[in-house]
């Protein structure tokens, strides 16, 4: 059997047990994130679905923005849900004006973008890459991806309704994000593709 691989979850806010529950549950080792030092020992780190401006604020009290900004820039795989999909972007619409972010994926993201009044809802949508039928999602305040560079795939996108044709799931090398939150449903399946993403990673070392 292959050794489990040790999956980060930025541990400072937002919903870091569900994600917690999700790797635990298809095999991979979860570790808690709240210090730089504890990023070099990590095969790959998910930002979690929570509040960005928040994550933002305790990223530069805990001195931990710039090495995770390094550890991306260096290659570590990572994978964010909603806030963490907005924390990974190159740039973010309709935050605040001092709100941090990682600049890992060559994306635009709109905060909030759902809309307050139907600021959270749930759909069926299927993902580029991932087989077995639609995926239910959980969109809770979330943001789509207004705009992307060359080499981000698109990987999904609503289905129907108001926003229909909207980007919420999108790829760029090792680097994964969704607007929704599949921590929050029993499906493991991105959870899943993303513990393969860093295995591909390791399979080249
Ligand atoms: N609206 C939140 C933000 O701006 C994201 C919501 C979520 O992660 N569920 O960070």
């Amino acid at each position: 059997m292959s050794t489990p691989v040790r999956i980060g979850i930025l541990a400072l806010q937002g919903d870091v047990r569900e994600h917690h529950a999700a790797l635990t549950e298809i095999g991979a080792e979860p570790v808690s994130i709240r210090r730089a030092s504890e990023l070099d020992s990590i095969d790959g780190i998910i930002i979690p679905g929570g509040e960005s401006t928040t994550m933002s604020r305790l990223l530069v009290v805990l001195g931990l923005l710039e090495p995770l900004r390094e550890a991306l820039a260096d290659g570590l795989p990572a994978y964010g849900s909603c806030a963490g999909m907005i924390m990974l972007a190159r740039d973010i619409l309709d935050t605040r004006p001092d709100a941090q972010h990682l600049d890992a994926l060559d994306i635009t993201v709109r905060r909030n973008a759902f809309g307050r009044q139907v600021a959270s809802f749930e759909t069926d949508l299927d993902i580029d890459g991932i087989d077995g039928g639609p995926m239910r999602a959980v969109f809770i305040r979330a943001p789509w991806v207004e705009s992307s560079g060359e080499s981000v795939q698109i990987l999904g996108t609503v289905p129907d309704g108001p926003a229909a044709g909207r980007v919420v799931a999108v790829r760029q090398g090792d680097v994964l994000a969704t607007s929704f939150h599949p921590e929050v449903t029993g499906d493991r399946r991105v959870h899943e593709y993303f513990v393969e993403m860093v295995r591909a990673v390791q399979g080249k070392q």
